[in-house]
């Protein structure tokens, strides 16, 4: 995997660094029921993000995530937006399609699996 670029993450908020966590976690949790191993950590993470190792994804999915990583680090808007409510929509449509598609599918996963307690833990 690549190393991924970052021109300005020294300025990454804590909020900023949930929401790639946030991404990584529920990432790892579709690839695990999606797709085959071997899966892998995520490499080549600039210093803040290192607490992302820990979620493991195939190659597609890495690949996915360091251009969502590198995407929201390399965002030029000054209040950096959630990406849902961005006008500039820099991810390829492709990818955009896959983060909903993600997040709508691990929330529901995790809710099933009755681990409510963890998503709280992350979102407050
Ligand atoms: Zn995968």
């Amino acid at each position: 995997m690549a190393k991924i670029s970052c021109v300005n993450c020294s300025d990454l908020t804590r909020k900023e660094i949930k929401d790639l966590k946030i991404l990584a976690w529920f990432t790892s949790v579709y690839c695990s029921d999606h797709h085959e191993p071997p899966r892998e950590s995520l490499s080549g993470l600039p210093p803040q993000l290192l607490s992302l190792e820990r979620y493991q994804c195939c190659s597609e999915c890495r690949e996915f995530l360091s251009y969502a990583i590198e995407r929201r680090l390399n965002c030029p808007l000054e209040e950096r937006p959630v990406c849902k409510h961005c006008k500039i929509h820099c991810y390829r449509s492709d990818y955009r399609q896959k983060v909903r598609e993600v997040m709508r599918y691990s929330g529901k996963a995790l809710i099933k699996r009755g681990r409510l307690d963890l998503l709280w833990h992350y979102l407050f």
